[in-house]
């Protein structure tokens, strides 16, 4: 097995060379005593890129998620979101655990919720019901083979959670995939939301790191809860330098993934081991094998001649596209993918 193409997530990227130069001359001081210049220089730039007052380093995408959900609800109130969604499916059961909160689950169409779906699903006062507190969306959803909200459908959302007195997070893991794909600005985005949660460990191509945008005073309650968390980091500098550098450099050419994903997606889409493609508007492929195929069987043929991709059900497989797989690599899976031959179980 010579080749090895990590289509597993797009969090298996290592750093470039510029990166890492970038990381290792770093400023860096203790930012729990919020002296390290290169963390405050992090928070401040995704900031202002979005229109928001204030941004929190965070180790993980999975804590500032969790760390804005317990900034906007009380125990026993409930959180809106698809029934797909990260902060609920994957965050280990995060939401009753950190904050006590019962959670509404819906059914958008690929994790895309609409104003309509959200509105009936928001608790008038009354003793039985728990306070519906919070709205989240996923901007691209991960489980809706990386679907995009456009910032038109986001604003509807936004009038209806203002009206209803809801605050709106976004899951952002994969915003600035989003903001490639539909050409939004990102300096749109704050007026919406009360946070937003930001990776630099995805597309970004960092090795470690989330952000947490909101307002001044979100974000000194969401220090104190990081704090409690035991995400308070010290010389966080060198990683907060990774993030910055990816800022500047890896944005733009995530529309290369993009296309990289459409090519995967068009060739799986003949094959007759592959029964339906969902769109791909982004860095994300999910297909469904046809019948009589499983998908484990799939990837473990596809592991054979080293593609490695992963089942996300009995009959569905991912593949995501990312800065460390290259034009020859797309070339070289396909012409793997098209010519496998796995056995089915007829
Ligand atoms: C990866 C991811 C996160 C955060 O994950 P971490 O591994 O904790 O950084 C959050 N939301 C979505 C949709 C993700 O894909």
């Amino acid at each position: 097995m010579a080749i090895k193409i990590d289509f597993r997530s797009d969090t298996v990227t290592r750093p470039t060379e510029g990166m890492l130069t970038a990381m290792m001359t770093a400023k860096v001081g203790d930012d729990v005593f919020g002296e390290d210049e290169t963390v405050h220089k992090l928070e401040t730039k995704l900031a202002s890129m979005f229109n928001m007052e204030a941004g929190l380093f965070c180790p993980s995408g999975t804590m500032t998620n969790q760390i804005a959900i317990k900034c906007f609800t009380q125990p026993m109130d409930e959180v809106i979101c698809d029934q797909t969604a990260h902060v609920y499916r994957y965050e280990g059961g995060g939401i009753a655990y950190h904050s006590m909160a019962s959670v509404r689950l819906l059914n958008g169409e690929r994790g895309i919720l609409t104003p309509e779906m959200i509105e009936p699903e928001i608790n008038e006062e009354n003793i039985h019901y728990p306070n519906s507190s919070l709205v989240v969306l996923e901007n691209t959803v991960n489980k809706g083979g990386g679907a995009c909200y456009h910032l038109s459908q986001i604003e509807p959302i936004h009038t209806l959670c203002n009206i209803k007195g809801l605050k709106l997070h976004l899951d952002g893991a994969r915003l600035f995939n989003a903001l490639v794909a539909t050409g939004d600005q990102a300096r749109n985005y704050g007026q919406y939301f009360d946070g937003i949660s930001i990776c630099l460990s995805k597309g970004l191509g960092a090795p470690v790191g989330s952000v947490l945008l909101g307002s001044k005073e979100t974000i000194r309650k969401a220090t104190k809860i990081r704090k409690a968390f035991g995400g308070g980091m010290r010389q966080a500098g060198f990683l907060a330098a990774a993030g910055i550098y990816a800022l500047d450099h890896h944005v733009e050419r995530m529309a290369v993934d993009h296309q990289h994903a459409k090519a995967l997606a068009t060739a799986l889409s003949s094959l007759n081991y592959v029964a339906s493609v969902m769109p791909v508007e982004t860095n994300i492929v999910i297909f469904e094998v046809a019948a009589g195929f499983k998908a484990d069987s799939i990837v473990h043929t596809l592991a054979e001649k080293g593609i490695a991709c992963s089942a996300t059900g009995p009959k569905t497989i991912r593949l995501v596209t990312h800065l460390d797989i290259s034009a020859e690599m797309i070339d070289m899976a396909i012409e793997n993918i098209i010519h496998l031959h796995p056995s089915g179980h007829k």
